[in-house]
């Protein structure tokens, strides 16, 4: 799944490859499923004749800034991303969306899970509002990030991996960032030390910037993998330290990382450098 430096990634390239300031000439939905509480015929009229006056990422989400009261905001979510077709009629596998630019090239929505989302909305917070905050945003402080910790008596990966407590966050980079840590996936959040958030909060920003430099993570070469605006792999997955590398040795201690399942999330550990919790901690 995409995760933020994925979306951010297809951000940097939209505005890289001249999308701010184009025209939408015209627009194709062909699995309309995909398109949260908007008929097909609606969200083509809508868009057509838009120019595209901006683009940002929110957590997880991509927010294109349309006219007046007109945002289009994608969620990704399994297997989603965009690709430019060329200005020829575009044909590829699981295209599902389509919009054809002012200067005749097409932008293509491709998705083979299909469980991607977009909104057309009068205000980007219908849709992104209940997010909690960005984990490169520098108003995140350590002593916010603490008091947010302590109220929540939940174990810190599903916490992490909560929108609403922080946006951006999947299971690759929440397992990486914890390792980072040295944090078990299982510790309470109100237990974590005065010392463990500030290295917490750095290890995500570290994992998140890395994967960001490194231009995404694809987990392999199949469509349902991350893949940019050029339909480039990500080169991420050399670097990650602990995630689907169950069996081999922890980069920083040597013991062999094993995997568990935390809140039905597949969750890789280095059982020595990340201690887990006594059972009946409690606080
Ligand atoms: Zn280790």
């Amino acid at each position: 799944m995409p995760e933020l430096p994925e979306v951010q990634t297809l951000v940097d390239d939209l505005k890289a490859l001249g999308t701010i300031g184009q025209r939408i000439e015209a627009v194709k939905v062909l699995w309309p499923s995909l398109l949260a509480g908007t008929g097909p015929d609606e969200f083509c009229r809508h868009l057509r004749g838009q120019v595209i006056k901006g683009i940002r990422r929110r957590g997880k989400y991509i927010v294109w800034t349309m006219g007046k009261n007109c945002y289009l905001v994608v969620h990704l979510r399994m297997s989603g991303h965009f690709f430019f077709a060329g200005t020829g009629k575009p044909r590829a596998r699981h295209v599902h969306i389509l919009f054809q630019l002012a200067d005749g090239r097409w932008l293509a929505y491709q998705d083979t899970r299909k469980f991607g989302r977009f909104y057309l909305v009068s205000d980007p917070g219908i849709v992104v509002g209940k997010l909690g905050p960005e984990p490169l945003d520098k108003r995140l402080t350590a002593s916010r990030l603490g008091r947010m910790l302590a109220k929540r008596h939940r174990r810190i990966k599903p916490l992490l991996l909560d929108q609403t407590f922080i946006a951006g966050l999947g299971n690759i980079y929440t397992d990486e960032a914890l390792w980072e840590a040295s944090i078990h996936p299982l510790t309470l959040a109100c237990n974590l030390a005065a010392d463990d958030v500030p290295r917490l909060l750095r290890a995500i920003r570290k994992v998140l910037r890395q994967g960001i430099r490194n231009r995404g993570t694809s987990l392999g070469k199949g469509l349902n993998n991350f893949s940019n605006l050029e339909r480039r792999a990500g080169g991420n997955a050399g670097g990650l330290k602990v995630y689907r590398r169950s069996g081999r040795p922890c980069p920083r201690c040597g013991t062999l990382i094993e995997r568990m399942v935390v809140a039905q999330r597949s969750t890789h550990v280095c059982p020595a450098c990340q201690q887990e919790p006594d059972p009946l901690s409690k606080c």
